[in-house]
């Protein structure tokens, strides 16, 4: 038989994440052009394809590669340094994230990017507010071969949010700058049209509408019209923080969902970020409307000091993708946190332990994320036909020997020093410790100096001196 030859083949035990959860224990899965061109038993597919070099061996496990679906790269330089600060978004992040020139942003890209390669990830969706950052954003991610859904947007409306306390004397208050949410959405279309959300490209751009505080009812409106128009999604933080409860509670009479719902922007396109805060009833109308979640487990700890309510998230029939949300920039991490904390907060108050599975867990942050993204045509599994988005993991040491379980076990005790190889379409961009389109060297000395910048920005305005160690 004449054999093909293909750029790329790996073999091992393939977790396909199709939609029977077919795993092939000595598979191969071999790609072409960055798509994948067949997967199967390997004797099957070795005989039918041939190629120069063979990644992966008898003990790799070899998954779709993860997906974040939820972080802003620029806060990067500052992340540790907003615990307990609160509200650290205006008071800590923002001051550092706008602080930053753009060859500083476009750093904040190559140093996330070689953390999330590091732990398999190979797309990530990325927020932006910035517009002044955008060029180098999109040049760094062009640069390091990662895929990205990435959200773009500017606040278009000035608010004014009366503490608790405060309200007594002082009412909160709204104001939409006049013409510049028609400005902002122009420019998103045209962003969609350079990176649009069903094309061949590796950046798929969305629609960024980051909060009810800071962007107007014409935003949303248009934001979400411009989200269907082009079949792409429309990020909103939502149900973040007491702040924002309070605000919308206080200037519109309706908690921050139901608003959502006033504005008619509830639907397959809205992606809801956190959520912690929803109530049931605020649960209910996302669920009608079929929007995606989108959870960051560890930033739920680290910042929100908060959980969404998870078991009625899922019981709702809400789709859910896990993010690291620039602070722990590990999927492992962020799964083993979700089943944590929501195992703790949720098992024995339900007397059910396993409400939430492995297999779930694994599911928001593969083919689950992808569906919540909508990118579930291109990533999320291994299928033929999709992109060659894979991770190689190593499954020889001796915490994986005694293998009962994959999927509970993967969750339970794989970590990213399991990682040995990250492909994106097809490419290798991080195998063994090496990364083939990022600059470890320059990396290092661009973290630094973006540390220490921040730093300086940022210590006069938190309200405890920086920590000594
Ligand atoms: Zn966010």
């Amino acid at each position: 038989m004449q054999q093909e030859s293909v750029d790329l083949a790996v073999r091992g035990r393939i977790v396909t994440m199709d939609r029977q959860r077919t795993v092939i224990e000595d598979g191969m899965v071999v790609s072409r052009a960055g798509r994948i061109l067949a997967l199967g038993p390997r004797q099957e597919i070795a005989a039918r394809y041939r190629c120069e070099r063979i990644l992966g061996d008898e003990h790799a496990i070899v998954m779709p590669g993860f997906i974040d679906a939820h972080t802003h790269c620029t806060q990067c330089f500052v992340r540790s340094l907003t615990s307990g600060e609160l509200p650290m978004i205006p008071r800590i992040y923002s001051p550092a994230q706008r602080s930053l020139d753009a060859e500083q942003a476009g750093a904040t890209v190559r140093l996330l990017a070689a953390q999330l390669l590091r732990s398999g990830i190979t797309t990530m969706c990325e927020g932006t507010l910035n517009p002044a950052h955008e060029p180098a954003i999109v040049a760094a991610l062009e640069e390091t071969g990662m895929r990205c859904v990435m959200a773009r947007g500017a606040a278009d409306q000035d608010f004014h949010h009366a503490a608790l306390y405060s309200q007594i004397a002082d009412r909160s208050w709204y104001k939409a700058r006049e013409g510049e949410a028609e400005r902002e959405l122009a420019a998103t279309e045209e962003f969609l049209r350079r990176h649009p959300p069903r094309g061949e490209g590796l950046i798929r751009g969305s629609v960024n509408v980051s909060a009810l505080m800071n962007f107007s009812e014409a935003y949303f409106r248009g934001g979400a019209e411009l989200a269907r128009r082009h079949d792409t999604t429309m990020q909103v933080h939502i149900g973040r923080d007491r702040e924002e409860v309070e605000f919308c509670l206080s200037v519109f009479g309706r908690r921050p969902v139901e608003r959502l719902a006033d504005l008619g922007v509830i639907d397959e396109h809205l992606v809801a970020v956190h959520a912690v805060l929803a109530s049931e009833k605020e649960i209910e109308l996302l669920a009608r409307g079929h929007a995606g979640l989108a959870h960051s487990p560890v930033e739920c700890v680290a910042n929100l000091n908060a959980i969404p309510n998870l078991p009625r998230f899922r019981a709702a029939g809400i789709r859910v993708a896990l993010g690291c949300d620039n602070q722990a920039n590990d999927i492992f991490v962020n799964m083993r946190a979700a089943w944590l904390i929501h195992g703790a907060k949720w098992g024995i108050a339900g007397y059910d332990g396993e409400f939430l599975s492995a297999g779930d867990i694994i599911d928001m942050a593969t083919i689950e994320a992808a569906s919540v993204l909508r990118i579930d045509d291109i990533v999320g599994s291994l299928e033929t036909g999709k992109a060659a988005d894979i991770v190689i993991l190593d499954g020889s040491g001796p915490h994986m020997m005694s293998m009962q379980h994959l999927s509970s076990e993967l969750l339970r005790y794989a970590s990213r020093a399991e990682v040995r190889s990250t492909i994106v379409a097809g490419k290798v961009l991080y195998s063994d410790g090496d990364f083939t389109t990022i600059d470890i060297d320059r990396l290092r000395q661009d973290a630094i100096a973006g540390r220490d910048h921040v730093r300086e920005v940022v210590a006069a305005r938190r309200y405890r001196p920086l920590p000594a160690w």
